[in-house]
């Protein structure tokens, strides 16, 4: 057990050291986590930036969870990828067979801030902030990704989307991915205003799967950077249309509608409405030639 130093604090108030807590398994750490005032530690670099913040208390003991074997790993089973939350940003881009399978989270999670700051942050971290232009969580929500959310005494099955329902006993173990069966493509792009690493003006992430006709099975688009971020636009009239250039172009008309950007120093709602569209339109070009490539032999049977 550490006491870390709160630093001063702000004039006229005080502040507590926070315990930091290295459990040795899973089970250990949902119960240290049951306690009042306990919070997930994952990378670290959210709460780094929030101790910065001199006003507001921190939390009277960390659990730290991204060195835990049960969260650490990537693994595959027949019908789906599990990600443990523990793991880094880094190691998932480096991962060469969920860049086959799914590169649209390689894309997301390698867009993120630098090399630096990837090997650092946990993909569960980055998810549980709850912050609407995070990278992955708009990659994962398009492609369908579910969370394996624990707590000492509970189980529970979330999508990405619905993070800031977290309790504060809770964690997340992993995040699954379905394999996508052949014909299936997907692409992220993330819009930045300086083309140098920031957050995103707007991002997207986008997944075809076309059958043999060349129409599509599935249409998934999701949206950050927006309010309520990611959004997942709904497509499913779409379904059955073959994949052409006005499809695409209805897409990207359907995202921007379907979306409430908020203006900042990235640019006005109107702005980014437009942003939205045109990211929206390259995300789903670049998914739909995918879905043509010839499989990479590890798709699910349909
Ligand atoms: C310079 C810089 C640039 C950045 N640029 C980007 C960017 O371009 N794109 C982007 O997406 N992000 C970016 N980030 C943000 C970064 O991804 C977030 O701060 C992220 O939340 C940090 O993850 P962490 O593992 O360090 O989390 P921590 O700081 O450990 O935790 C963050 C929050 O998540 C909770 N938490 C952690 N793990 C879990 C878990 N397993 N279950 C439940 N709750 C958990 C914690 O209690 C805390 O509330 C940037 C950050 C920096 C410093």
């Amino acid at each position: 057990m550490t006491a870390l130093d709160p630093g001063p604090p702000f004039p006229g108030t005080s502040r507590d050291p926070t315990v930091l807590l290295t459990p040795r398994s899973l089970d250990e750490a949902l119960r240290l986590l049951a306690a009042e005032g306990a919070a997930v530690l994952g990378g670290g670099v959210g709460h780094t930036l929030r101790r910065h913040d001199r006003r507001r208390p921190g939390p009277a003991a960390l659990v730290s969870v991204g060195s835990l074997p049960e969260l650490r790993a990537i693994s595959w089973s027949g019908q789906h990828v599990a990600i443990g939350a523990g793991v880094r940003l880094g190691t998932i881009e480096a991962d060469e067979r969920l860049a086959r399978v799914w590169p649209i989270v390689t894309e997301a999670v390698g867009s993120v801030a630098t090399d630096r700051v990837r090997r650092l942050v946990t993909l569960g971290g980055n998810i549980a902030a709850g912050d609407d232009g995070h990278d992955p969580p708009v990659a994962l929500a398009a492609a369908g990704a579910t969370l394996t959310v624990r707590s000492a005494s509970s189980l529970r099955i979330l999508r990405v989307g619905e993070a800031n329902e977290l309790g504060e006993d809770e964690l997340i173990q992993d995040v699954r991915l379905l394999t996508p069966p052949d014909r299936t493509g997907s692409a992220y792009e993330k819009f930045l205003v300086r083309g140098v690493w920031e957050y995103a003006c707007v991002n997207v992430g986008a997944v075809v799967r076309l059958d043999d006709a060349g129409a599509a099975r599935r249409l998934s688009l999701a949206v950050g950077s927006v309010k309520g971020g990611p959004v997942t636009v709904d497509l499913t009239e779409l379904r059955g249309d073959v994949v052409d250039s006005a499809l695409i172009d209805e897409v990207a008309r359907r995202a921007a509608a379907a979306t409430r950007p908020y203006n900042d120093v990235k640019g006005s709602a109107e702005y980014k409405s437009r942003m939205i569209a045109e990211f929206s339109r390259r995300a789903m070009t670049r998914a739909a030639r995918r879905a043509e490539e010839p499989p990479c032999g590890e798709g699910a049977d349909p």
